[in-house]
Protein backbone atom coordinates (compact mmCIF):
# COMPACT_ATOMS: atom_id res chain seq x y z
CA UNK A 1 0.00 0.00 0.00
CA UNK A 2 2.87 2.49 0.57
CA UNK A 3 4.66 1.77 -2.49
CA UNK A 4 1.48 2.30 -4.31
CA UNK A 5 1.09 5.32 -2.13
CA UNK A 6 4.87 6.74 -3.22
CA UNK A 7 4.26 5.62 -6.71
CA UNK A 8 1.06 7.82 -7.39
CA UNK A 9 2.32 11.24 -4.95
CA UNK A 10 5.22 10.49 -7.13
CA UNK A 11 3.63 10.40 -10.47
CA UNK A 12 1.58 13.34 -9.62
CA UNK A 13 4.31 15.52 -8.88
CA UNK A 14 2.71 16.45 -5.37
CA UNK A 15 6.28 17.46 -3.75
CA UNK A 16 6.12 19.73 -7.10
CA UNK A 17 2.94 21.29 -6.90
CA UNK A 18 3.27 21.56 -3.13
CA UNK A 19 6.63 23.78 -3.58
CA UNK A 20 5.14 25.74 -6.57
CA UNK A 21 2.06 26.34 -4.45
CA UNK A 22 4.46 27.72 -1.27
CA UNK A 23 6.19 29.75 -3.84
CA UNK A 24 2.86 30.98 -5.03
CA UNK A 25 2.04 32.35 -1.90
CA UNK A 26 5.00 34.19 -1.25
CA UNK A 27 4.86 36.08 -4.41
CA UNK A 28 2.39 37.83 -3.44
CA UNK A 29 3.44 38.12 0.66
CA UNK A 30 4.29 41.57 2.17
CA UNK A 31 8.10 41.70 0.56
CA UNK A 32 10.54 41.77 3.96
CA UNK A 33 13.83 41.10 1.84
CA UNK A 34 15.37 45.06 0.84
CA UNK A 35 17.81 46.75 -1.47
CA UNK A 36 20.89 47.11 0.69
CA UNK A 37 22.81 49.83 0.45
CA UNK A 38 19.86 51.66 -0.85
CA UNK A 39 18.10 50.36 1.77
CA UNK A 40 18.64 49.84 5.37
CA UNK A 41 17.09 48.47 8.25
CA UNK A 42 16.97 50.40 11.78
CA UNK A 43 19.80 50.00 13.56
CA UNK A 44 20.20 49.17 17.52
CA UNK A 45 21.81 52.19 19.78
CA UNK A 46 23.66 49.54 21.11
CA UNK A 47 25.12 48.52 17.63
CA UNK A 48 28.92 47.56 17.87
CA UNK A 49 30.75 49.12 14.53
CA UNK A 50 34.10 50.89 14.54
CA UNK A 51 35.68 52.49 17.56
CA UNK A 52 36.40 55.55 18.53
CA UNK A 53 37.96 57.63 20.98
CA UNK A 54 35.92 60.82 22.95
CA UNK A 55 36.64 64.28 23.24
CA UNK A 56 34.64 66.36 26.56
CA UNK A 57 32.97 69.63 24.71
CA UNK A 58 36.29 71.08 25.90
CA UNK A 59 37.99 69.20 23.10
CA UNK A 60 40.17 67.56 26.34
CA UNK A 61 40.30 63.41 25.33
CA UNK A 62 38.87 61.34 28.01
CA UNK A 63 41.17 58.79 27.79
CA UNK A 64 42.62 58.62 31.41
CA UNK A 65 45.72 55.91 29.98
CA UNK A 66 43.93 53.87 33.52
CA UNK A 67 44.24 50.77 30.60
CA UNK A 68 41.18 48.76 31.45
CA UNK A 69 40.21 48.17 28.23
CA UNK A 70 43.53 46.79 27.34
CA UNK A 71 42.93 44.18 30.19
CA UNK A 72 39.74 43.40 29.57
CA UNK A 73 40.20 42.62 25.66
CA UNK A 74 40.00 39.16 25.31
CA UNK A 75 41.43 39.30 21.50
CA UNK A 76 44.50 41.42 22.99
CA UNK A 77 43.44 43.90 20.15
CA UNK A 78 44.01 47.33 22.02
CA UNK A 79 47.90 48.44 22.98
CA UNK A 80 48.20 51.31 25.21
CA UNK A 81 51.43 53.23 26.39
CA UNK A 82 51.27 56.36 28.54
CA UNK A 83 53.11 59.06 29.91
CA UNK A 84 52.60 61.98 32.15
CA UNK A 85 51.72 65.09 30.73
CA UNK A 86 53.28 68.84 32.33
CA UNK A 87 50.55 69.17 34.44
CA UNK A 88 50.77 66.11 36.11
CA UNK A 89 47.67 64.06 34.42
CA UNK A 90 48.46 60.96 32.95
CA UNK A 91 47.22 60.60 29.17
CA UNK A 92 47.85 57.59 26.28
CA UNK A 93 50.68 58.29 24.00
CA UNK A 94 49.86 55.21 21.84
CA UNK A 95 46.58 53.86 21.81
CA UNK A 96 46.52 51.32 18.88
CA UNK A 97 43.48 48.50 18.40
CA UNK A 98 44.30 45.82 15.37
CA UNK A 99 40.19 45.32 14.55
CA UNK A 100 41.73 42.31 12.76
CA UNK A 101 42.09 40.66 16.42
CA UNK A 102 38.72 42.89 17.75
CA UNK A 103 35.92 40.46 18.01
CA UNK A 104 33.66 43.13 18.24
CA UNK A 105 32.55 42.29 22.14
CA UNK A 106 32.32 45.78 23.48
CA UNK A 107 34.15 44.85 26.93
CA UNK A 108 36.24 47.66 26.23
CA UNK A 109 33.32 50.15 26.25
CA UNK A 110 31.63 48.56 28.84
CA UNK A 111 35.04 49.10 31.12
CA UNK A 112 35.85 52.39 30.39
CA UNK A 113 35.34 54.81 33.08
CA UNK A 114 35.08 57.75 31.28
CA UNK A 115 33.00 56.64 28.34
CA UNK A 116 36.06 57.27 26.28
CA UNK A 117 36.12 54.35 23.89
CA UNK A 118 32.82 53.85 22.48
CA UNK A 119 32.14 51.40 19.30
CA UNK A 120 30.28 53.79 16.54
CA UNK A 121 27.48 52.55 14.06
CA UNK A 122 29.87 52.29 11.71
CA UNK A 123 30.12 49.15 9.57
CA UNK A 124 30.45 49.85 6.14
CA UNK A 125 34.40 50.78 6.16
CA UNK A 126 37.28 47.75 4.77
CA UNK A 127 40.86 47.69 4.20
CA UNK A 128 42.63 46.53 1.11
CA UNK A 129 45.65 45.17 3.51
CA UNK A 130 45.64 44.19 6.90
CA UNK A 131 47.66 47.61 8.04
CA UNK A 132 44.02 48.85 6.76
CA UNK A 133 42.04 47.89 9.86
CA UNK A 134 45.32 48.80 12.42
CA UNK A 135 43.85 51.88 13.62
CA UNK A 136 46.03 54.33 15.72
CA UNK A 137 45.03 57.41 18.62
CA UNK A 138 45.02 59.91 15.79
CA UNK A 139 42.83 57.32 13.79
CA UNK A 140 39.95 57.10 16.86
CA UNK A 141 40.49 60.42 18.04
CA UNK A 142 39.13 61.15 14.25
CA UNK A 143 36.38 59.05 14.35
CA UNK A 144 35.04 60.13 17.49
CA UNK A 145 35.73 63.76 16.29
CA UNK A 146 33.56 63.34 13.13
CA UNK A 147 30.41 61.48 14.65
CA UNK A 148 30.28 62.55 18.11
CA UNK A 149 26.70 63.91 17.86
CA UNK A 150 26.12 60.15 16.57
CA UNK A 151 27.65 58.93 19.42
CA UNK A 152 26.25 60.74 22.36
CA UNK A 153 22.75 60.43 20.78
CA UNK A 154 22.77 56.60 20.79
CA UNK A 155 24.29 56.32 24.40
CA UNK A 156 21.97 59.40 25.54
CA UNK A 157 19.12 56.89 24.20
CA UNK A 158 20.44 53.84 25.86
CA UNK A 159 21.26 55.16 29.31
CA UNK A 160 17.47 54.42 30.81
CA UNK A 161 18.51 51.19 29.83
CA UNK A 162 21.88 50.84 31.55
S1 LIG B 1 35.41 45.10 21.15
FE1 LIG B 1 36.22 43.40 22.40
S2 LIG B 1 37.77 42.45 21.13
FE2 LIG B 1 37.35 44.45 20.22
S3 LIG B 1 38.88 45.82 21.10
FE3 LIG B 1 37.05 45.95 22.40
S4 LIG B 1 37.38 44.43 24.04
FE4 LIG B 1 38.82 43.96 22.37
S1 LIG C 1 39.84 54.17 26.86
FE1 LIG C 1 38.88 54.17 28.91
S2 LIG C 1 39.38 52.13 29.76
FE2 LIG C 1 40.76 52.47 28.03
S3 LIG C 1 42.63 53.35 28.94
FE3 LIG C 1 41.32 55.06 28.28
S4 LIG C 1 40.13 55.60 30.11
FE4 LIG C 1 40.96 53.55 30.47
Amino acid sequence: MTAIANFLRSFLLLEMLRGMALTGRYLFARKITIQYPEEKTPMSVRFRGLHALRRYPNGEERCIACKLCEAVCPAQAITIESAEREDGTRRTTRYDIDLTKCIFCGFCEESCPVDSIVETHIHEYHGEQRGDLYFTKEMLLAVGDRYERDIAAAREADAPYR
